[in-house]
C-alpha cells in the first residue's frame, strides 16, 4: 500500500461557506493507494489512538498553505489553441462572428497529430494553473472530424493526469452548415457521439434563422436522450436581448428531467435582457436545474462590438444566477485563437475578471469565490460523486500559495502543487532574491 500523509494544510473544501481563515486549525490529509482515507487536525495522534501506525508513511509538509479540490475549466476549445497567427486567421473586427468565419476559412489543413500537439501545450498550461478537469469542445463541422479524432485520442492518452470531457460541437451550425456530401451539422454531431464524444453541442444564435436555432435545440435534447450524453450548448452568445434559446433549452430540459446534465455556455444575451424577462426566466432555470458556464475574458473582449457608448460588458448574469441558486462555473474558452489573442489557462485570472465584471466583491462573496473554479465546475461536469476533499474519494487536490480563500483571490496566487490520485504532478517553488529587508 502507498501511504502519504500531507500535513499542515488550511482546507478549502469548495463548499459554500468554507473560508479557511488564518486562524482555522491546520489539518492533515491521509492518502492511501490514491484515495483520501482521513482528513483532520493531528491525524497521526488521532489515528495512533485508534491503533493505526503511520510511521511508514511518506510525509509532505504543506506549510500552512491552502488546499482545495483541483480547478475545473468547464469551457475550452482545445482544437483551436494557438491558431490566431495562422495566415488568414487574424480577426480584424474582434467579433465572435468574424472569429467563426476566420476559423472556417483556415481549418482545412488540420491533421490529427498537429491538433494533438497544440492541444497538449494548452492542457499543460491549464494543468500548471491547477486544472485537472477540462470540458473541451471539438468542432465537428468538418467531414473528416479531425479535431474530434485528435481530442478523443488525447483524452484516453492523458486520463491518468487530466480528465477531459469532449463536446461534439457544430461550430458552423447544425442546420446552417452543409458538408461536401450534403451532410448537415446535426449529422456530424451525431457521428461525433457515435465516436465517443461525452456531450452534445449546439450554437442556435449562429444558425441562419430562428427556426433553425429552435430546431437545433430540439435535436440537441433528442440526441442526448438517444445516446445518453450530457449537453453543452453555446447559447445566446450575443448582445441581442431577443436571442432567447436558453429559455427553450431550459424548458426542454425541464420537460425531459435532464436539467442537471445540461449546460448553457455564455448566455451573453442575459446581460442585455431586461429585468422583467429575467425575472420570469429565473423560475424556469431554478426548476430545470441546468448549469451555466461563463467565459468572462472572451465575452468581455468579443461582445459590445456593435455598441458605441455606453458599451455593454457582454457577460451573463453571474451574480444574479448565483443568488437565485443556479449553478455557474467558469471557462478559459480560448488560447490564442481567432476569437481571443491571449488566454493562458490561468483560472485565477478568469475568476478575478468575473468577480469584477459581475460586481461580486462583498467579503462573503470573495471568501466563497473558489467555488466557481471547484465545486461549481464539478457540478457542471456531472462529476460531484468522485470530486472533493472527502474520505473515500480519489485523492485529487491542489495547493495554493495562500493561507485563506480571501488571500488566494487577493493575491491572484499561484498553484504550488497539484496532486492526482495521491501522486504529485508538479511542485512550484517561488522565491525572491533581495538584499533589502523591505522586500523579503
Ligand atoms: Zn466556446
Amino acid at each position: 500500500m502507498t501511504t502519504t500523509l500531507f500535513t499542515n494544510a488550511h482546507i478549502a473544501t469548495g463548499n459554500p461557506g468554507s473560508t479557511a481563515a488564518d486562524t482555522a486549525p491546520l489539518q492533515d490529509i491521509l492518502v492511501e493507494d490514491g484515495v483520501f482515507t482521513a482528513i483532520g487536525p493531528n491525524l497521526t495522534a488521532k489515528l495512533a489512538a485508534q491503533g493505526k501506525d503511520l510511521n511508514g508513511a511518506e510525509v509532505v509538509n504543506l506549510g500552512g498553505k491552502l488546499v482545495c479540490p483541483p480547478f475545473c475549466d468547464t469551457h475550452l476549445h482545445l482544437d483551436y489553441v494557438f491558431t490566431a497567427r495562422k495566415p488568414g486567421a487574424v480577426n480584424e473586427t474582434g467579433t465572435l462572428f468574424e472569429g467563426i468565419q476566420r476559423w472556417s476559412e483556415t481549418k482545412s489543413d488540420l491533421t490529427v497529430e498537429e491538433v494533438k500537439e497544440r492541444a497538449k501545450i494548452g492542457i499543460k498550461k491549464e494543468m500548471l494553473h491547477g486544472v485537472q478537469f477540462i470540458r473541451s469542445h471539438a468542432d465537428v463541422t468538418d467531414p473528416n472530424l479531425t479535431s474530434l479524432k485528435a481530442l478523443l485520442e488525447l483524452k484516453e492518452e492523458l486520463k491518468d493526469t487530466v480528465t477531459i470531457q469532449i463536446v461534439s460541437f457544430p461550430q458552423e451550425g447544425m442546420y446552417s452548415y452543409e458538408g461536401p456530401h450534403g451532410e448537415s451539422g446535426a449529422d456530424l454531431v451525431e457521428e461525433g457521439l457515435k465516436m465517443g464524444a461525452d456531450c452534445v453541442g449546439g450554437i442556435p444564435h449562429f444558425e441562419q434563422c430562428r427556426e433553425f436555432g429552435e430546431r437545433s435545440m430540439h435535436t440537441v435534447v433528442e440526441l442526448a436522450s438517444k445516446y445518453g450524453r450530457l449537453i453543452d450548448v453555446h447559447c445566446d452568445e450575443t448582445d441581442d436581448p431577443n436571442s432567447r434559446y436558453v429559455e427553450l433549452l431550459s424548458a426542454l430540459a425541464y420537460k425531459t428531467g435532464i436539467g442537471p446534465k445540461v449546460t448553457a455556455s455564455h448566455t451573453c444575451s442575459l446581460g442585455s435582457a431586461d429585468n422583467a424577462y429575467f425575472f420570469h426566466l429565473t423560475k424556469l432555470l431554478k426548476a430545470a436545474h441546468i448549469n451555466f458556464a461563463c467565459a468572462p475574458t472572451e465575452n468581455l473582449y468579443l461582445q459590445g462590438r456593435q455598441d458605441t457608448f455606453p458599451k455593454r460588458r457582454g457577460i451573463t448574469r453571474v451574480k444574479e444566477l448565483t443568488e437565485a441558486g443556479v449553478n455557474v462555473s467558469l471557462g478559459q474558452d480560448s488560447m490564442q485563437d481567432p476569437w481571443y489573442p491571449v488566454g493562458n489557462g490561468n483560472m485565477m485570472l478568469i475568476l478575478d475578471y468575473v468577480l469584477h465584471l459581475a460586481q461580486m466583491m462583498s467579503f462573503e462573496e470573495i471568501d466563497d469565490a473558489l467555488k466557481f473554479l471547484t465545486v461549481n465546475g464539478a457540478t457542471t461536469l456531472g462529476l460531484r460523486d468522485s470530486y472533493g476533499l472527502e474520505a473515500g474519494k480519489p485523492a485529487n487536490f491542489i495547493v495554493l500559495d495562500a493561507s485563506s480563500v480571501f488571500d488566494a483571490v487577493y493575491e491572484r496566487c499561484s498553484v504550488l502543487r497539484s496532486v492526482r490520485g495521491g501522486r504529485t504532478l508538479f511542485t512550484r517553488h517561488e522565491s525572491v532574491d533581495t538584499p533589502l529587508d523591505l522586500l523579503r
